[in-house]
């Protein structure tokens, strides 16, 4: 592991002027909160920063509910949230991404903030015995696209990057409509998730918006009528402690048996989480009929382009729309 001094700032702005970064190119100083990926990132030699800068008591953790919404305090852990009683009844299919992630004694310690940057896990990022990686070392190739790509993006690829983006939460969360609220020593401002996360494009080592020193201090999520009739589905090659192949995230408004408005997420087959506007369009004031269903997710596919190995996510993320969608608008 490269050497680095850890530093513990008192207060948020003593850290803000810091400048770190999160997972921006080989950045000198970064933050670390709960540390589950970070750790593993500087123990893989991924992340070499000479100084990591604590957040821990820093930011607000509290999980409120108000008329606009859900307000999530960036320090609250992936536990908390899971079990918030609001979450479980009101906006169900965040609990149901959280539960579906990680192990008990990771989302015990791990943040939403840090949940949200956490870095891709495509096994080339993650292993430095392999030189070709773009977005761990721009200029260098992408070992993916001619090797193992099962794993891999079908959305939002360029020809620098094919990696997928790993958080369950973001998934459930751009369903949603939320919100990131950031903080640097210029002041705060909010940013749409879905407009957080950039594209590889020509730069897959720039990940998101974030600039030197900015954190995330909390999200919002606005009340919304889809929010109640919810669903996660996702799926993994193992029951537990695996990240998504595949992944849907569906909130539903019905009216009777139909559906009077849809929002739909994809995880596991994006190189961000991957909203599908023309399935959602398609499945207003469609009845929960699985061919009527089956006709919609089918939307979902344009634009894709699948490699040698992930082609079979062409048809599984069809599948998984489908059973969400259903899942959804069962419950009662
Ligand atoms: C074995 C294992 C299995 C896992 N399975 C899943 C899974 O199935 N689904 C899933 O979604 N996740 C999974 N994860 C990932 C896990 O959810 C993340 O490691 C965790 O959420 C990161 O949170 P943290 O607080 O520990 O972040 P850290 O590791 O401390 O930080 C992660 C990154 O975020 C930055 N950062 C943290 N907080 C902030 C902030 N507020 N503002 C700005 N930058 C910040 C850090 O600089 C760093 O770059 C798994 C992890 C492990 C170890
Ligand atoms: S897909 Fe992206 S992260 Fe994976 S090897 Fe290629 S450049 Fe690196």
């Amino acid at each position: 592991m490269h050497p680095f001094a850890l530093k513990r700032p008192s207060d948020l702005a003593t850290a803000l002027a810091s400048g770190a970064q999160s997972g921006r190119g080989n950045a000198v100083t970064e933050y670390i909160a709960g540390g589950t990926d970070m750790v593993q990132l500087l123990q893989e030699h991924i992340r070499h920063p000479d100084h990591l800068v604590s957040l821990a008591g820093l930011l607000d953790s509290r999980i409120e509910e108000n008329p606009q919404g859900l307000r999530l305090g960036a320090a609250a852990t992936m536990a908390e949230l899971a079990a918030h009683p609001v979450v479980v009844d009101r906006f169900p299919v965040i609990s149901q991404a959280l539960l579906n992630s990680a192990s008990p004694q990771v989302r015990n310690q791990a943040t939403l903030g840090g949940n949200l940057l956490q870095r891709t896990r495509c096994p080339y990022f993650r292993d430095t015995g392999y030189s070709a990686c773009n977005k761990r070392k721009p200029g260098t190739g992408c070992a993916a696209m001619e090797g193992e790509n099962r794993w891999h993006a079908v959305f939002g690829t360029s020809e620098n990057c094919i990696a997928t983006h790993p958080s369950d939460l973001a998934v459930a969360l751009v369903a949603l409509d939320a919100a990131v609220h950031l903080r640097s020593v210029d002041g705060e401002r909010t940013v749409a998730l879905t407009d957080f996360y950039c594209l590889p494009g020509s730069a897959p080592h720039i990940e998101t918006v974030l600039q030197a020193g900015e954190v995330i201090s909390a999200i919002t999520v606005p009340a919304s009528p889809v929010a109640w009739r919810s669903h996660y589905l996702k799926v993994r090659d193992r029951a537990s402690f695996e990240f998504a192949v595949v992944s849907a995230a569906v909130a539903l408004e019905m009216e009777g048996n139909r559906i009077r408005q849809a929002r739909i997420a994809l995880g596991g087959v994006g190189t961000k989480p991957w909203r599908v506007p023309g399935v959602e369009a398609a499945l207003a004031d469609a009845s929960l009929d699985r061919e009527t269903l089956q006709r919609g997710a089918a939307l979902a596919i344009e634009g894709a382009r699948p490699r040698e190995h992930n082609r079979f996510k062409v048809e599984l993320l069809q599948r998984a729309i489908v059973r969400a969608v259903e899942a959804a608008g069962e419950r009662t």
